[in-house]
């Protein structure tokens, strides 16, 4: 399997992909992208954030289509192929987190439709985590 793009931001057990994210021990309060150091709720004090599992499905919150490469240091594909992008509400967290969409299109996406978590590669290889169809 490809090595992951970010190291400590996602997991792949068997094929079952998992975001990682941080959970403030004393607010409960989620974080993606994992953090450390201490809470940022200003209305906690807690610097006690643990790593955590999070929900692999949410609704799409938004979403679009990028036609036309992102800059470096992003390896875009020769030719470029443009790709789908999603704004994922996760389904217990109510976090939004962003990212490719894998076999769909803007055309097959409405806002609130369910997506599974998934990975696939990059153009040059590292692999991402990515929304797809449950
Ligand atoms: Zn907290």
């Amino acid at each position: 399997m490809a090595a992951p793009a970010i190291d400590g931001w996602f997991t792949v057990d068997n094929d079952i992909v998992h975001l990682i994210g941080t959970r403030c021990a004393d607010c409960r309060t989620v974080y993606f992208p994992p953090l450390t150091g201490f809470c940022r709720n200003p209305h906690c004090s807690g610097e006690d954030l643990a790593p955590d599992r999070l929900s692999r499905r949410g609704t799409v919150w938004s979403y679009t289509n990028a036609c036309y490469p992102p800059p470096a240091p992003f390896v875009a594909a020769e030719p470029y192929t443009p790709v789908t992008l999603a704004a994922v509400e996760l389904a217990e967290e109510g976090i939004v987190v962003l990212g490719q969409v894998k076999d769909l299109t803007v055309d097959d996406l409405h806002v609130g439709m369910e997506l599974e978590l998934t990975a696939g590669p990059l153009a040059d290889g590292p692999l991402v985590w990515m929304w797809g169809r449950p």
